[in-house]
């Protein structure tokens, strides 16, 4: 399935905006791409910056993503099309300096690097362009340094901020932008383009159910099968604690708690298995049953619970107590 590794399932809409954009060659200079992870937001970043360089002057269909410049660009080895994240990417640290391979956080040193790039090196494509992301990862300080950029952009440089939670930026950074939104997935669209990479049916179908309309995950399943299993064990889990008292809920969370400190993606993972936990719970019911159905309040309670702590933990409340929190707002199921 690798030669369709960079078509995008879904979001149609999305992409031909951005298409329109590029052809009229009314580029926005800074664009904010909303939407969930895992359903190609980098993806649509890339072949935006594809659209706006690419070499095919023939072809109507851009990115051609066949010419020197698009396969460059997909691949992240364009010298003018710079993907920022947290970590160590253009870091202008002075003397004294230490470097921060795995930092969480884009810092205020990589922003100084963004600028001066920006403001003293040349290029040769006919668009720079800097992707910035998660951009809920900048500091204060970063946002406000870059921020001076955006008000002032440099000629033919576009700024793509990509952010899940575009409520809790700045205000200031926000009202910049030009917000395009990406959208979770419909399942179909997703199996049907897994039955089309040749993905078995039965592996298509778990996969797809597994993912809960992020095509990026559909992909990650299929690829690694044996990761479904691992999240339905976790489903299964979810269960057993929600069966459980508080004492057993209170321990669970202070096993996050701990697993916090050495590795946040990995909670925000588990956070996501609650999520579809909650989900799934409330679609099964909707099904079968009246809309009343103590499950469903339930389950809408559960949904809350889960969101209100990760952005407790995006904003850096107290990670034990946010946790603790939620799991004392979930309510017991029947
Ligand atoms: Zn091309
Ligand atoms: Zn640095």
């Amino acid at each position: 399935m690798s030669q369709d590794k960079n078509k995008i399932i879904g979001n149609t809409l999305v992409v031909e905006t951005l298409q329109q954009m590029a052809k009229n060659g009314q580029v926005a200079h800074s664009i904010l791409l909303a939407g969930p992870e895992k359903i190609g937001r980098t993806t649509i970043a890339l072949q935006f910056a594809a659209m706006l360089n690419c070499e095919d002057t023939e072809s109507s269909k851009k990115p051609c993503e066949q010419c020197r410049t698009c396969r460059l660009i997909m691949n992240k080895n364009h010298p003018d099309v710079i993907h920022l994240v947290p970590g160590n990417v253009l870091c202008r640290g002075e003397g004294g300096h230490e470097s921060h391979p795995n930092s969480r956080d884009i810092r205020i040193c990589q922003i100084r690097g963004v600028i001066e790039t920006v403001s003293r090196y040349p290029f040769e494509a006919p668009w720079r362009v800097i992707i910035i992301e998660p951009a809920e990862h900048l500091g204060r300080e970063s946002a406000n340094a870059l921020l001076k950029t955006l008000e002032e952009p440099p000629e033919h440089t576009v700024f793509i901020l990509i952010s899940a939670t575009p409520h809790s930026l700045p205000e200031t950074i926000v009202s910049r932008c030009r917000q395009v939104t990406c959208s979770l997935v419909n399942p179909k669209i997703i199996e049907q383009e897994l039955l089309l990479r040749d993905i078995p049916p039965e592996l298509a179908s778990k996969a797809t159910k597994a993912a809960n309309k992020r095509p990026g995950e559909a992909i990650k399943f299929c690829h690694h099968p044996d990761l479904i299993e691992t999240r339905n064990m976790k489903l299964e889990n979810c269960k057993n604690i929600i069966a459980a008292g508080n004492t057993d809920r209170f321990q669970y969370a202070s096993e996050l708690a701990n697993n916090w400190r050495k590795d946040r993606s990995m909670v925000y993972e588990e956070l996501e298995i609650w999520s579809s936990f909650w989900e799934e719970n409330l679609l099964q019911t909707a099904r079968t049953e009246n809309l009343t159905h103590p499950t469903i309040h339930a389950s809408l309670t559960g949904l809350k619970a889960v969101d209100n702590a990760k952005n407790n933990l995006d904003a850096l409340v107290m990670p034990r107590l946010c946790l603790e929190l939620m799991l004392l707002q979930f309510p017991a199921l029947n």
